[in-house]
């Protein structure tokens, strides 16, 4: 019998996914490894982990990979992609790591416009350390440390990260995707492949923002948090492509 699907070989052989049901980490993680396998790269990608849920990735990938301190993932790929510019290198960073603590360094790397990908998972909340407020947590949406919800009088508004990294003049390609719908989990790996293809072509900084649901942290079974994307998060997030250069 014809073979019509395998396993990419950018997820180790014996590893089954460690992720909450419903999580969308795990398809992103397959999507990741199908585009590396595919521009035959694998041999010479570093992943750079950011802190949370995100963190998770180096026990699946079958490829190098290290962790950065909170936040600091996109100084670790500058350091690696400079000192090693044959290397494909990407940070894997959620709302917390890359939009809060992070904010100053992924700033900088994409105002230097650095040849690196950054996958940026947008759940709205912090994920791994309980459900805390992150920079994207939507107007009224309760956190941990915000029960009654977010409140811009006392937390400020979400955040939105492509819209404010296409203010600067450097990075290559900014584009915003999901993976609720098959239609969308095509169109997110189409964005992986041209961030990653920009980084083999010299392009430099490109970021794909992944809206994803966190189900454990919304209180919610995997299909209504997928309600709740197409009509919450999304009316905050628009998907679409802010730059393509
Ligand atoms: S806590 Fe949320 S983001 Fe983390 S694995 Fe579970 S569902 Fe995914």
């Amino acid at each position: 019998m014809e073979k019509v699907y395998e396993r990419t070989k950018g997820i180790q052989e014996d590893k089954v996914s460690g992720f909450c049901p419903g999580c969308m980490h795990s398809t992103i993680a397959k999507l990741i490894g199908e585009v590396l396998e595919e521009l035959d790269v694998l041999d010479r990608t570093v992943l750079v982990e950011g802190v949370g849920c995100c963190g998770l990735l180096m026990d699946y990938v079958s490829y190098d990979n290290t962790c950065a301190p909170h936040g600091r993932a996109c100084a670790v790929a500058t350091g690696i992609k400079r000192t090693n510019p044959d290397t494909i290198c990407y940070t894997y960073q959620g709302d917390g790591d890359l939009a809060a603590i992070g904010l100053g360094e992924t700033m900088s790397a994409a105002n230097r416009g650095e040849n690196f990908t950054v996958i940026f998972v947008n759940n709205g909340i912090y994920g791994m350390t309980g459900g805390q407020l992150a920079p994207t947590t939507l107007v009224g949406m309760k956190a941990t440390t915000a029960v009654n919800g977010r409140d811009p009088k006392e937390h400020g508004y979400p955040m939105h990260m492509c819209e404010i990294l296409n203010q600067l003049e450097a990075p290559a390609y900014l584009e915003r995707c999901s993976c609720n719908t098959p239609k969308n989990v095509r169109a997110t790996k189409r964005a992986i492949k041209k961030a990653f293809q920009n980084q083999i072509d010299g392009k430099g900084f490109s970021l794909v923002e992944i809206v994803t649901s966190c189900p454990t942290n919304w209180g919610m079974d995997a299909l209504k948090s997928l309600d709740f994307l197409e009509e919450k998060m999304f009316k905050e997030f628009p998907l679409g492509v802010f730059r393509d250069r």
